[in-house]
Formats: C-alpha cells, sequence, structure tokens
C-alpha cells in the first residue's frame, strides 16, 4: 500500500500485506486525513489465508470485499475505479542516449520552436550529462537565448546538470531561483509558476500536483484512461519519440494542451515542410507499451469495443536489448486485439499491453 498525501511536506507511509501484496493508493483532496490511518492498518490486517486455492481474479475480488467490509467499520467506502492488466514500470527514456532502435520523431528543439513562437516564457532541461550541457547552450545563444547553469546538490542527480534559457533576463533569473527551490525535496510551493513560465496549461499542472508521485508509471495510471474512447494525437505523451507537448496533460482530451499541441505542430510544419502529415501518420494511431516495454504505434481500424485486426505495429522503442524487437512489432500485423481490463490483449498470441492511449480521434 501506497499512501501519498498531497500537501506539501507531507509523509509517506508504505504498508504491505504478506498475502495480498502492495495496493496503491493515493490519497485525493483535502479530506479527512485521519482516515489515512485507519485505511493502513486495516489492509496490513487483511486475512486472506482462506483464499488460497482461489483463481487470481477471485483472489482479488475476495481482498477488495475484505478491505470493504474492513472500511465500512471506521465509516470508509471503497469504489474500484479501474482494473488493470499487470504492467511493469514504464521505463524512462533517456532523452540524451541516441537509440538507434526505433521511431523517433519529437524534434530534438521543439522547446527552442516553441520559445521563439512565444509558446512558453522559458526551456528547461532536466539531468543532462554534463557532457552535452556545452553543446546545449551555445545552440540556445546562437538562437538567441540567455541561459544559467543550475547544478543539483543531490547524489541522485551527481553528474548531470539542468539547463534554463530565456530571452528575457529577468524571467531567468525568476526561474532559476524557482529551479533551485524546486530540487529541494518536498519544497514544491514554486511549481504552478514553474508550470506557468514552462507553457503548461494551468488545469494540467493542478493536476498534476495531485498526482502521488511524478514518474511516468504512476502518471499513466492516473491520466491514461486505458483503451477507450479516441482522443486527439496532438495530446499524444504516453510516447516520448511522438508527443508534441512537454507536460503530461490533464487528460487526453484537455482543450488546452489540443490547443497548445495545434500550435506546437504548425510552428514545426512552417520549417520542416510535410512534419505535420508524418507525424500524423504514426501518433494518429493507438499507442501501447507492451508487456515487455515495448512502445508500438499501432494502426487499427474502428472502435476497440470489438476485436479489431492490427493493420500495422511499429516500434518506437524497445523496453529492453533485444535483437528482435522490430520484426517482433511487425509479427503483430493480422493479429486480433481486444479490450482487457483497460488494455490490449492479442488472444492466443502471448502478447499484451497495459498501457493504452487510443489517439485516433479528431484533432
Ligand atoms: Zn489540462
Amino acid at each position: 500500500m501506497r499512501l501519498a498525501p498531497v500537501r506539501p511536506g507531507g509523509d509517506r507511509w508504505a504498508s504491505v500485506n504478506q498475502d495480498i501484496g502492495i495496493a496503491p493508493v493515493e490519497y485525493l483532496g483535502d479530506g479527512d486525513r485521519d482516515s489515512l490511518v485507519p485505511a493502513y492498518h486495516s489492509y496490513r490486517r487483511l486475512d486472506l489465508r482462506g483464499s488460497a486455492g482461489m483463481h487470481d481474479d477471485e483472489r482479488l475480488s475476495a481482498a477488495f470485499s475484505a478491505w470493504e467490509e474492513s472500511l465500512a467499520v471506521s465509516g470508509m467506502t471503497l469504489r474500484l475505479e479501474r482494473q488493470a492488466l499487470y504492467g511493469v514500470p514504464l521505463a524512462r527514456t533517456n532523452r540524451w542516449s541516441v537509440d538507434a532502435r526505433g521511431i523517433s520523431l519529437r524534434p530534438w528543439d521543439i522547446e527552442l520552436t516553441a520559445i521563439e513562437a512565444r509558446l512558453r516564457g522559458i526551456v528547461k532541461w532536466d539531468l543532462v550529462p554534463k557532457e552535452f550541457a556545452d553543446v546545449l547552450r551555445e545552440g540556445a545563444e546562437r538562437r538567441g537565448l540567455l541561459v544559467e547553469l543550475v547544478v543539483p546538490q543531490d547524489a541522485q542527480r551527481e553528474g548531470s546538470v539542468t539547463l534554463v534559457a530565456s530571452h528575457d533576463a529577468a524571467i531567468l533569473a525568476e526561474a532559476r531561483e524557482l529551479e533551485q527551490s524546486l530540487l529541494t525535496p518536498g519544497a514544491q510551493a514554486s511549481a504552478p509558476r514553474m508550470g506557468e513560465l514552462l507553457g503548461y496549461p494551468p488545469c494540467c499542472v493542478r493536476r498534476f500536483a495531485r498526482v502521488a508521485e511524478h514518474n511516468d508509471t504512476t502518471l499513466a495510471w492516473a491520466l491514461l484512461p486505458g483503451a477507450g474512447a479516441p482522443a486527439s494525437p496532438l495530446t499524444q505523451w504516453l510516447q516520448p519519440g511522438l508527443a508534441l507537448v512537454s507536460h503530461s496533460p490533464c487528460e487526453v482530451d484537455c482543450a488546452a494542451s489540443i490547443a497548445l499541441g495545434q500550435r506546437l505542430l504548425d510552428a514545426v510544419d512552417a520549417v520542416e515542410s510535410g512534419f505535420a502529415a508524418h507525424w500524423r501518420s504514426f501518433a494518429a494511431r493507438v499507442q501501447v507499451v507492451d508487456q515487455r516495454g515495448n512502445r508500438l504505434a499501432l494502426a487499427v481500424d474502428g472502435s476497440l469495443d470489438t476485436p479489431r485486426k492490427v493493420m500495422a505495429s511499429d516500434l518506437l522503442s524497445s523496453g529492453g536489448p533485444d535483437a528482435h524487437a522490430v520484426e517482433n512489432a511487425a509479427s503483430l500485423v493480422g493479429k486480433w486485439i481486444t479490450i482487457d481490463s483497460g488494455g490490449l490483449v492479442a488472444t492466443n498470441f502471448g502478447w499484451y499491453a497495459p498501457y493504452v492511449a487510443d489517439h485516433r480521434g479528431e484533432s
């Protein structure tokens, strides 16, 4: 169990039930924080020894009912919002390494294009290996930007730096100070202003602040609806190689993110004619990360409510060292996929995708 209070500086507790495992719990809103204590203890004390012979699904529903009953004693209700396929954590994509396998269409300098189009006040590059810092700085300065370097003090980020760039000296000074304070663990009060300078829509900044942990896996569970009604390709963020926006939209239908994505697409297309059509041919698809961590763009016709045949399957990036990743991705073509617990499953093919974002909608 992970209990993560949203208030800045709050404690995080971890609780594990030996029979059942770990249940992630996100605490939302400004409700009664005392409710965390009985929720934490009641989960730890659940006794499921009687369920030894049960099938996984039955065990899950037995655990759910037992927890529901136990919480009712403390006057709390439990609601199952989403049942999902098990998925390994999403790998953090390292923007600074060159991965020869797969397809990446996101222009490396899209954020510089965005600042030139006045769609943001600053550009910030995080976790930049020191050897790349000078190249980035020179590139930004050539485009008329002022650049500041922020060196993090914590050991985890050792060997890397943060670069902040802006056209405006006063904004740059403010951003430098904000970044310095954000690098202090637990100090998140500057986050909304930083989000504003980065051009992120306020609705998305607010939603982001309420997500328990800011890694891609937690964000995907919190912000992606699973397989469902198709959304615009412009809000795509599950695939870093196709994302136009630099934030995680509060929802795949976020109007402010769609508008921002369109302006970014127009700006890139104005410099690189034909980019928009090429990008759309991959972005306006069903985007998935499969059980091996492979990121795929699937072309599928029609609603996913009924089984559909995969018409094209392209590898955007592989989940690990796999010499046959491209061929394996292509082998999905012609297979039938169907929705299962918010993910996609290719029946009788030993393939499934826990993370799904359908971006075939109108933009
Ligand atoms: Zn939003």
